[in-house]
């Protein structure tokens, strides 16, 4: 079972994934938990180097291309090993991410993207995936600090790359679940389990 969260920055993903994690364990199963863009040593290179050269103009089709080749690594190496020895696996963003910011946010089609992730997965989707949804002036407040965050995009990017996650979400319900992030931790986590109660095979 394959659970991916996202959502803007400041959302609260890497926490509620975390805690997800503790919540699953507990229930004595074997839990993966891993991110994009970065999980692999080919993905911490290509990291640096996307946050880097952000701000020098890099091309939005070569942006889409790099975040691709890190989904591709991350997939082979790490999730569908996992998934393969019946861990459940809960990544800290996933392909909806490109869909967001590479589709939504720079203005590449959205239906591309998708063919684009869709190939560097080899077609594995997540059973479910969290869209932690919280406008950008609150998400950017939250997640002000580590310089790997991209406050340098305008407001306007960051509405696109929201609008982007919930025409997603909207499209496909049985496979998202769309939470209100400006609740309180404990509501977002416990409207997340209830989720999973229902569909999570335990
Ligand atoms: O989630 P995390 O903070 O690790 O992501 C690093 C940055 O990369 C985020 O600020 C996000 O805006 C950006 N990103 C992106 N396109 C992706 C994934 C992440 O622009 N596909």
């Amino acid at each position: 079972y394959f659970i991916a969260f996202e959502g803007g920055d400041g959302a609260g993903k890497s926490t509620q994934a975390e805690r997800l994690a503790e919540w699953i364990r507990a229930k004595g199963h074997e839990v993966v938990v891993t991110h994009e863009p970065g999980a692999t040593a080919l993905g911490k290179r290509l990291r640096e180097l996307l946050l880097d050269v952000r701000t020098e103009g890099l091309s939005p089709r070569a942006e889409a291309l790099l975040y691709a080749a890190d989904r591709a690594q991350h997939v082979d190496e790490v999730i569908r090993p996992a998934l393969a020895r019946g861990a459940i696996v809960i990544s800290d963003r996933y392909m909806d991410s490109s869909i967001a910011y590479q589709g939504a946010g720079r203005d590449l089609p959205a239906p591309e993207v998708a063919r684009l992730s869709r190939w560097a997965t080899g077609g594995l989707v997540p059973d479910l995936t969290v869209v932690l949804d919280l406008s950008p002036t609150e998400g950017l407040k939250r997640s002000m600090g580590p310089a790997d965050r991209l406050e340098s995009e305008p407001l306007e990017f960051h509405e696109r790359v929201r609008q982007g996650y919930l025409s997603l979400a909207a499209r496909d319900p049985g496979r998202y679940l769309v939470v209100d992030a400006t609740k309180p931790a404990d509501e977002v986590f416990a409207a997340i389990t209830e989720r999973l109660e229902v569909s999570l095979p335990l």
